[in-house]
């Protein structure tokens, strides 16, 4: 590596970070009307730089490599595996603005699943890059169904967009929910129904 970083990032054992993107930041900072050489801010184009490698975390990873390791031992086990309430955070690709809600994601499986934990790990390494909520739901959904070829796959994610919530409109507690069902939980309303009610809609 031949760029120059800032000196105070090194040494301490934290990401260094090019002075071209801590300039970056010092001029959203003036442009939103504050003085980047204020004591208060003076740290803050490195944190907000190394902050924002976190969020976008997702772009160094291929979220497929999370499926790779299966089980084939299932017992003749095949219904639904679902987990649900799964936590996350992602930032819109319109606004850079979090975005802050759940998901629920269910297969149907063949003759094999994968450690339940995966599927947590699939939806973090989509939602870890600047998204819509339309994308990330597809994105996980057809990961699912490319990687384990079960019989179905629904996702159903649930969240509150910041750029809603605490800019333009300003409507607050408001929650859009998109979803992706694929297979069996496509073509036989039955099996949507059921996982649907599994997830709690
Ligand atoms: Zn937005």
């Amino acid at each position: 590596m031949s760029c120059k970083h800032e000196e105070e990032t090194v040494g301490n054992g934290k990401m260094p970070v090019p002075e071209d993107v801590q300039e970056a930041i010092r001029t959203l900072i003036r442009w939103a009307g504050d003085d980047p050489t204020r004591e208060g801010l003076t740290d803050t184009p490195a944190r907000v730089a190394r902050a924002w490698k976190e969020y976008c975390q997702g772009y160094e990873e291929d979220p497929r490599v999370h499926l790779s390791r299966v089980f084939h031992e299932v017992g003749g086990y095949d219904e639904i595996v679902l987990l649900k309430d799964i936590p996350f955070q992602s930032h819109c690709e319109h606004h850079m603005a979090p975005i802050i809600g759940k998901a629920a994601i269910a297969y149907l499986p063949t003759d094999k699943v994968v450690g339940i934990s995966k599927l947590a790990r699939v939806l973090h390494g989509y939602a870890r890059r600047l998204q819509i909520q339309e994308r990330l739901t597809a994105e996980v959904a057809q990961c699912i169904w490319e990687e384990l070829h079960p019989r179905g796959v629904a996702v159903v994610i649930e969240a509150s967009h910041a750029c809603m919530s605490a800019r333009g409109v300003r409507t607050q507690g408001v929650g859009m929910v998109t979803s992706r069902v694929m297979g069996l939980f496509r073509s036989d309303h039955r099996s949507r129904e059921e996982v649907l009610k599994l997830m709690g809609y």
